[in-house]
């Protein structure tokens, strides 16, 4: 049987149409776009393509900015770094010098903000999640205050919970008051309606790799009005946000894959989400002592995160490999880790609990007949880890 791949958050295989879509890029079209001769017209054209293709998927208007980046760690890294030193006076922290988080935010957040914090002396809030995953949009909304705030940053969709994240209700408070908000939509793309997503977000960041496009390809969106200072100073590409010349293959892929998320999220999303109650099911009833963290919450369609009492992540990790099954023990960057989720323990939820949660998810790859074979690789793998305990 062919290996079984049920780690689509951390990535996705790069599809077929968008490896077409590319090629031309990777051969013949290999001009620089920022040439005034022919060579660098296809490329510059494919460019401003591209950039058509992710203001469709967000809803972006013609005078917001879409910049190309390596991904969603530099983009969060600019939309962070980038609002915090333009707000510098004089080298100097203003009056508006808070950082308001979700307690749930991936590295790509947390790490460029404890950073602002540790180096320039910004007040970094960290708004703590519920129990069931998701960060209470009152609490996140008292946090924030408009003459003290520079910046709101929340993730859409938690990328080892799939859990949703109220960020159209605190991106439309943060408007009022004038707070940029800042929207790590990574997970979200291709799995949840994004097109309304400039109506709420100031600056929106995205990985291509996470929705069957290209490694190294990603973007950030920024509306009219917003000053970042760049990360990367260099010559003028992205309008001298991002100096450094175009990766033009992956920003075409990212736009392909852009078009192909726009156009297929409604027929994929409720095929998986049936494929994935189907797996949580057939799972819990062969298996006792069993949790879904996060599950009572909206969740992702894709993504199912289960504690297995008794079961060490790794070792449940390892067996479903040793079966031919790809499954993680929390964030991929986390996982191969011996050390309790975070997010779980951030939920509130006990130690044992976050030792032994696991993420499996679900992509457009996954079939009922897969999903039958999980259920019996979890009942033999979870049988074995716990006789070894
Ligand atoms: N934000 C979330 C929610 C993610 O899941 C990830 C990657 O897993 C990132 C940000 C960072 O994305 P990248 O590693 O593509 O830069």
């Amino acid at each position: 049987m062919r290996p079984v791949y049920l780690d689509h958050n951390a990535t996705t295989p790069l599809s077929p149409g968008v490896a077409a879509a590319m090629s031309p890029y990777l051969g013949g079209q290999y001009g620089n776009p920022l040439t005034a001769h022919r060579f660098g017209e296809g490329p510059r054209a494919a460019i401003d393509e591209a950039r058509c293709s992710v203001r469709t998927l967000l809803g972006a208007t013609d005078d917001s900015r879409v910049l190309f980046n390596s991904g969603a760690t530099e983009g969060l890294n600019h939309a962070l770094k980038g609002l915090a030193l333009a707000s510098l006076s004089d080298g100097r922290v203003g009056a508006r010098r808070r950082i308001v988080i979700g307690g749930l935010e991936h590295y790509a957040v947390s790490a460029p903000a404890q950073w602002l914090a540790d180096a320039f002396g910004f007040e970094l809030v960290r708004v703590a999640p519920g129990r069931d995953g998701v960060i209470p949009a009152d609490a996140f909304i008292d946090a924030v205050a408009a003459d003290t705030t520079l910046v709101a940053a929340l993730h859409w969709a938690n990328n080892e919970l799939g859990t949703l994240q109220p960020v159209e209700e605190i991106g439309r408070h943060c408007r009022e008051i004038g707070v940029p908000f800042v929207c790590d939509a990574v997970q979200a793309i291709g799995k949840v309606d994004t097109q309304d997503a400039c109506a709420f977000a100031d600056v929106i960041a995205l990985s291509a790799h996470k929705f069957y496009g290209p490694k190294g390809a990603g973007a950030l969106v920024v509306r009219a009005g917003i000053d970042l200072v760049p990360l990367l100073h260099g010559a003028s590409q992205e309008s001298g946000q991002r100096g450094g010349t175009h990766n033009v293959a992956g920003i075409v892929g990212l736009g392909a894959a852009a078009i192909a998320a726009h156009a297929g999220r409604r027929q994929e999303s409720p095929r998986v989400a049936a494929l994935r109650d189907a797996l949580a099911d057939g799972i819990r009833g062969r298996i006792d002592r069993v949790h879904w963290n996060g599950g009572r919450a909206a969740v992702l369609p894709n993504t199912l995160n289960l504690s297995f009492e008794g079961c060490p992540s790794a070792a449940l990790c390892a067996e479903m490999d040793r079966r031919g099954f790809a499954i993680s023990a929390g964030a991929a960057c986390d996982s191969g880790t011996a050390k309790p989720s975070k997010n779980v323990l951030a939920m509130g939820l006990s130690e044992g609990r976050a030792l032994t949660s696991v993420r499996i998810s679900l992509g457009h790859d996954t079939t009922a007949i897969d999903i039958q074979a999980t259920q019996a690789a979890f009942a033999e793998a979870v049988s074995a880890v716990r006789a070894d305990n």
